[in-house]
């Protein structure tokens, strides 16, 4: 074989723990595979429990650490600020690794990756404004102020669609906070995270105060969440994972933050701007190829403009460009694993079980330059009851379901007739519609004339079983901290020690 057709090496990756490039203790990797390709790239440690309690132990010595527990909360701050510029001077590297790993557009994720150090710019500035309160209590003898501290060891459990945005949700305020962390990545989408970790000794942190372990979460979850130095967990996943993980978080008095996906309803009246309505829906569920938390998979069209709409919608999506993800001429990626493509197939052919009629794509591509990738066809079904699984599952690919409705009452009843509740979409011209539908809707973000906005500086989290906690904004920094109360007694003696004071 010639050197030319070799396969290329594969790059071997390494967990940070302590500071330190940490192999795995029973030295197994396992290959992390591009979905564009479907060939091997990557080897990524394969940890297991006593990996995660070394991880938690290191986590745990920096917490205790002078170098970060002495550390002026305004120091603590400026290592933020140095992470930011370290992660904008390797942003276009950190995203091609993302888009190796996840398939999603090189377009979104060098986006998302550059947007990423205002998040650490933002909770650094917030590392020395966590300010505790003098309280005029009924008690003038007392002198009572409140202190915030930080919890201790934060694990962070993150999935393969967004991976270093949402690792930054949490990551950011944990240590704005004072907090240490071990980061658990999505099995499937390591790579960046790892890469990532080893900037923190370059910004100056303290070692120990970041630690990566990778691993299947049926090997490393549990031992992380249980593990007696973690005082929280903070998740982004499907719910299953999030209810498993908040059970053992509960029998063992853990702290939690979940954010568990959605279904969410994006409602089109017959009042609004139409065009920019059409690119709403588009952005809402062609976005990602649908694999993101707040896909508007749930399009909610008013009757009078239904069948104008879609067939608008149809027309556009059928024009949509599958193809390399690092193409900038390419709209819609594969989706991130094999498993997960069978599973949105799996929706497609329920949805047609259900009664539901597909109006475009439906399947796999039938271009032979796609074959190697795990690609589903922009897919959309129409005549679903809100009651069908298609409308009530997290499909988490680029299937929509439409669903028509008479007036506002009938919208809110549809939108809310679902356990999830994480965002929304209101497409209208009206000011009191736009007022009413934002008050009604039971969703912890609802988006008007827009979709897909999110910002560093906003409360983003869901209603129902969407999750609990908030993550961004000043908030989230609240997630990370615990309140102390102190009583100083400025009386003389002490009176009857018998009663309540
Ligand atoms: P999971 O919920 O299984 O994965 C999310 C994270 O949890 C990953 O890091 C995963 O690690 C980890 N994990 C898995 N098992 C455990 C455990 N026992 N203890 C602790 N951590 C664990 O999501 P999937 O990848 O299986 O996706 C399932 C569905 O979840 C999707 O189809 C989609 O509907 C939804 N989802 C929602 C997301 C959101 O943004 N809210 C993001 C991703 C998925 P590992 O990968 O190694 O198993």
């Amino acid at each position: 074989m010639n050197s030319s057709s070799a396969a290329p090496a594969l790059v071997r990756y390494r967990n940070t723990i302590g500071g330190k490039q940490a192999e795995p203790i029973d030295g197994q990797w396992f290959e992390s595979l591009n979905p564009y390709t479907g060939q091997a790239w990557a080897e990524i440690p394969r940890c297991g429990p006593a990996d995660a309690d070394a991880a938690v132990k290191a986590a745990h010595a920096a917490f205790q650490s002078a170098a970060w527990a002495s550390l002026k909360p305004s120091a603590r701050g400026k290592l933020l600020l140095k992470l930011a510029e370290l992660i904008d001077r390797d942003a276009e590297r950190l995203a091609a690794i993302e888009v190796r790993d996840n398939g999603k557009l090189m377009a979104e994720m060098l986006g998302q990756v550059r947007y990423l150090s205002e998040w650490y710019r933002y909770f650094g500035g917030l590392a020395d404004k966590i300010e505790g309160a003098v309280i005029p209590t009924d008690k003038p003898e007392m002198f009572n102020y409140t202190r915030h501290e930080p919890l201790g060891v934060v694990v962070a459990i993150t999935p393969w669609n967004s991976p270093l945005l949402l690792l930054g949700w949490k990551l950011a305020p944990a240590l704005a906070a004072g907090n240490t962390a071990v980061i658990k990545p999505s099995e499937y989408t390591s790579a960046s995270t790892l890469e990532f970790a080893r900037l923190f000794e370059e910004a100056g942190f303290p070692p120990g105060v970041v630690n990566t372990i990778t691993g299947f979460g049926v090997d490393v979850g549990d031992a992380l969440v249980t593990h007696p130095l973690v005082a929280k967990i903070a998740f982004t996943g499907g719910d299953a994972t999030g209810a498993h993980v908040s059970e053992l978080a509960a029998r063992h008095i853990k702290r939690v933050t979940l954010e568990l996906g959605g279904k969410s309803p994006n409602i089109v009246f017959d009042d609004a701007d139409l065009d920019n309505a059409l690119m709403g829906a588009i952005a809402g569920i062609f976005g990602a190829s649908g694999q993101t938390c707040i896909a508007g998979s749930r399009l909610l069209v008013q009757r009078s403009v239904h069948d104008q709409f879609v067939d608008r919608l149809v027309a556009f999506a059928r024009t949509a460009r599958m193809g390399d993800p690092m193409l900038a001429t390419t709209q819609v990626g594969p989706i991130t694993t094999l498993p997960h493509r069978e599973k949105v197939l799996g929706y497609i052919d329920i949805a047609r079980g259900e009664g539901a009629q597909c109006a475009l794509g439906g399947g796999r591509p039938s271009d032979p330059a796609l074959s190697g990738g795990w690609f589903v066809e922009p897919t959309i079904f129409v005549g679903v009851d809100n009651r069908m699984r298609i409308a009530q599952e997290e499909v988490f690919g680029p299937v929509l379901s439409v669903i028509p409705f008479d007036d506002e009452a009938d919208a809110i009843r549809i939108a809310n007739d679902i356990n999830f509740g994480l965002a929304a979409g209101v497409w209208t011209r009206n000011i009191r519609r736009a007022f009413l539908m934002s008050e009604r809707l039971q969703a912890g973000t609802v988006w008007v004339n827009t979709y897909r906005a999110v910002s560093y500086m906003s409360p983003f989290g869901g209603f129902k079983r969407s999750g609990i906690g908030r993550e961004n904004g000043q908030e989230a920094i609240r997630e990370y901290l615990q309140t102390k109360s102190v009583w100083m007694n400025l009386a003389e003696g002490m009176p009857n020690p018998f009663v309540l004071r």
